[in-house]
């Protein structure tokens, strides 16, 4: 089969002919038809440090994708040839506490699709059939591509009570973007939206935004007196990885204010923590989705009729990938989708 591959430690990758994917008897094969790029596939594509300490080439790498069932191993129940599906990406080991208690995304030996194991940019990809979404009749195809980034925007978004409340998030990537219309959905009464990049500041106020701001040009303190608000943000969603929109949520909470935290900074972030103290905020991290109460969350709420396909902007054939992960990598891009079922 085809596939994008890290073949050797360093920057690139390379569209290159492997072996089809092998299954075990739990497993399921699945023919991909749509993937989207994540800032992780950036980062491997790149070879930052995070990625020349995680990465061992050669690998198949992508993690968002949505594909039907070719084939099954002889235990597998409950799916079949022809199925729609995507993959829960991260891959938990079933024995540690965690993963016994029905805590699957606490696991402390995740291993990643994509990172730790060949992944979905690629015709064919496997996984066991505990990690299979099966979805819903009526899935637009490319929204379906990519509910593993919207199941972070949704597992982040309704980690706190919303309903009512004054939200603030940081960061109108792709996640924060899907985030707004879930926090809109899920009732809170103001969303603002923090993004120093001009295109996606447009596609925040599409997405749902009551205002949206540039932290460049223009602090949280007043935003909050344009909206009219006098004693901070109930709840914020750190989607951005910077340390100075962390530090300006914290500076902009309401007392008792909560805080989920979901955007992975490059390094360590100093925090004022006597505001934290004396305001008794929350800080909450979050990290993937919950299997699979987020998943079924999110199949709810696009049957509920939230869209969150203005979120993506560029459509490639999987020969471009160059193209596309320049587009994603530009920042005037939200979600970027590679087709895959043209070979
Ligand atoms: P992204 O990098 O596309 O989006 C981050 C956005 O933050 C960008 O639009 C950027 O312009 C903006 N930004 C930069 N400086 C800012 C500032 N000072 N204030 C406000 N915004 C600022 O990423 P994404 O794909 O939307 O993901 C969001 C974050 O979540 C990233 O940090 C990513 O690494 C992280 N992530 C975490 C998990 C998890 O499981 N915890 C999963 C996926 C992604
Ligand atoms: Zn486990």
């Amino acid at each position: 089969m085809q596939a994008l591959v890290k073949t050797e430690a360093g920057p690139g990758l390379r569209l290159v002919t492997v072996p089809d994917p092998e299954i075990g008897i739990n497993d399921v094969l699945i023919r991909v038809h749509k993937t989207g790029i994540c800032g992780t596939d950036l980062h491997i594509e790149s070879w930052d440090p995070w990625a020349a300490r995680t990465i061992r080439p050669p690998l198949v790498v992508g993690h968002e994708f949505v594909g039907h069932i070719v084939e099954v191993g002889s235990n597998v129940t409950g799916f079949g040839p022809g199925d729609l599906v995507s993959g829960e990406g991260h891959v938990v080991c079933g024995s540690c506490r965690h993963c016994l208690a029905g805590q699957r995304h606490l696991c402390a030996d995740t291993v990643g699709l994509g990172v730790g194991r060949d992944g979905a940019f690629a015709e064919y990809v496997a996984l066991p059939m505990t990690n299979i979404w099966h979805h819903w009749p009526g899935i637009d195809e490319e929204v379906a591509a990519i509910f593993d980034p919207f199941g972070n925007a949704v597992h982040t978004a309704l980690a706190f009570d919303v309903h009512g409340e004054d939200v603030l998030i940081s960061g109108a990537g792709p996640i924060g973007l899907m985030a707004i219309a879930v926090v809109r959905h899920a009732g809170a009464r103001y969303v603002a939206v923090s993004e120093p990049n001009a295109f996606r500041r447009r596609l925040a106020e599409r997405m749902g935004a009551t205002l949206v701001v540039d932290p460049t040009t223009r602090d949280l303190s007043d935003a909050q007196r344009e909206l009219g608000m006098v004693e901070g943000f109930d709840i914020a969603l750190e989607m951005s990885g910077v340390a100075t929109a962390l530090r300006a949520a914290i500076d902009n909470m309401a007392h008792g204010g909560r805080i989920a935290v979901l955007g992975i900074p490059t390094g360590e972030i100093s925090l004022d923590v006597n505001t934290i103290v004396f305001n008794q905020l929350t800080l909450r991290g979050i990290y993937g989705r919950q299997m699979y109460e987020t998943w079924y969350q999110m199949a709810v709420l696009v049957s509920a009729g939230i869209d969150i396909k203005p979120v993506i902007t560029h459509r490639f054939a999987y020969t471009e990938f160059e193209a596309a992960f320049a587009a994603a990598r530009s920042g005037d891009s939200g979600k970027v989708i590679m087709d895959w079922s043209q070979s």
